[in-house]
């Protein structure tokens, strides 16, 4: 069995594994570092339209997804669904912190929302947890599932090379946590008239470190007066 399993509950089931079968995540997922299971949610509707969802009590627009389909989509999984995940716009918004504890779970289980959601009484049966990836909102839950599983799959062990891994250990954790990136640079050394910073063609990596802290450090503070604050705050506890 691959390391990570994800189940997808979606009315989509198409459009997986899409953007996860290319690039890092699909080499992973055919090297088995991570395992897909697609349910369709449409598989438990009771009627023979194969309904899923039903206008919302209390009127107003669009639709909601029936919580008895929802239900036994999540039943048909016979407690083998680990953690359970609702995309949602409501719920926190996604951290690195965040892709670190759900790769610590065997088993993840998202269900993606369409319409205007599922039904409230869902989450609070099964005690689901609503994550969002962003404060706006995006047609389906599939989209933001593919961000979520995507972040994810880059921290199972292994997934990236030892070089690019280094390079997120530095910035999720150390000095560098809380950090904006500092800007890169690569050949030619001039382009349209504008240099690269001399610094960084000076082979010296003690001044390079320097300097990529200085813009690290001023980057965020111009970008993320929010991130500057909790970099100021973890550094000073620890
Ligand atoms: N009526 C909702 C939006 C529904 S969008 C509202 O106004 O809050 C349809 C589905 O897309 C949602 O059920 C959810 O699963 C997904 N979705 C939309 N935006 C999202 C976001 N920012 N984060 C996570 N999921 C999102």
């Amino acid at each position: 069995m691959a390391g990570w399993k994800v189940n997808i509950l979606t009315i989509f089931p198409e459009m997986f594994p899409g953007p996860l079968g290319h690039s890092i995540a699909g080499k992973a997922l055919s090297d088995n570092k991570w395992e897909m299971n697609l349910i369709d949610i449409r598989d438990y509707a009771k009627d023979k339209h194969s309904t899923v969802d039903d206008k919302p009590f209390g009127g107003g627009t669009g639709m909601v997804m029936k919580p008895d389909v929802i239900a036994d989509a999540i039943d048909s999984m016979e407690k083998k669904t680990g953690k359970l995940i609702y995309m949602s716009p409501r719920g926190k918004v996604l951290t690195q912190e965040k892709t670190e504890e759900l790769i610590k779970e065997n088993i993840v289980t998202i269900i993606c929302g369409r319409y205007e959601g599922i039904d409230q009484r869902v989450i609070e049966e099964y005690g689901i947890e609503e994550i969002s990836i962003g404060d706006y909102i995006v047609s389906g839950g599939e989209i933001a599932a593919f961000v979520l599983i995507d972040a994810c799959v880059r921290q199972i062990s292994g997934v990236l090379s030892k070089n690019e891994a280094i390079s997120i250990e530095s910035f999720g954790k150390g000095g560098y946590k809380n950090l904006l990136e500092y800007p890169h640079y690569t050949r030619p050394a001039e382009w349209r008239g504008r240099k690269v910073p001399q610094v960084l063609l000076s082979g010296n990596h003690a001044d390079i470190e320097c300097w990529r802290r200085d813009k690290a450090v001023s980057i965020t503070q111009e970008r993320r007066a929010d991130l500057w604050k909790r970099h100021l705050q973890e550094n000073a506890d620890n």
